[in-house]
Order: C-alpha cells, then structure tokens, then sequence
C-alpha cells in the first residue's frame, strides 16, 4: 500500500542544443507526493515502476474507503456480544 499521489512532470536536461532546450521537454518523469509528519515529501519513481506503484495507490484508496465504512459504523451503539454479558 502507498499512501500519495502520483505526478507526471516533465524538465529540461540542461543540455544546450538538446530538444528541451527547444519547448520540447524530457518525460514524462514520475514523482511519488505524499505527506510525512506534516511535511510534503516526494521521491522519483522510475517509470517501470510507475504501474505497480499505481496498483499499490489504489490498495491504498480502497483500504481508505473500507477504514471510513467502518469508521462510519463506530458511531453506532456497539451491541454487547453473549460472552461479554455473563461476565
Ligand atoms: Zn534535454
């Protein structure tokens, strides 16, 4: 799982004469964006990763809506299960 998103960019090399230098850019080239501790953090992601990167952002999209439904449901009394009553 990875929490994030993925960004497509594209840049110039620098190289004089190359075709960046002309408008057109290298790329694209992919970030991975997510926040640590508050802060914004990214890191390169090369590009024969980029689709299982994209796979393990989905997991992560899908863990998330499951944790809301079940967050969801915590705000509904909690039926004391048999085992606990005889207690
Ligand atoms: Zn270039």
């Amino acid at each position: 799982m990875l929490a994030g998103s993925l960004v497509e960019q594209y840049g110039t090399c620098g190289k004089t004469g190359c075709r960046c230098a002309r408008g057109q850019k290298h790329g694209p080239l992919y970030y991975l964006y997510w926040k640590e501790e508050g802060r914004s953090r990214s890191r390169y992601i090369p590009r024969e990763q980029v689709s299982a990167v994209r796979r393990h952002i989905r997991n992560y999209h899908q863990f998330q809506i499951a944790l809301s439904a079940v967050l969801r449901r915590q705000h509904r009394p909690v039926p004391r299960s048999p085992k606990e009553r005889s207690r």
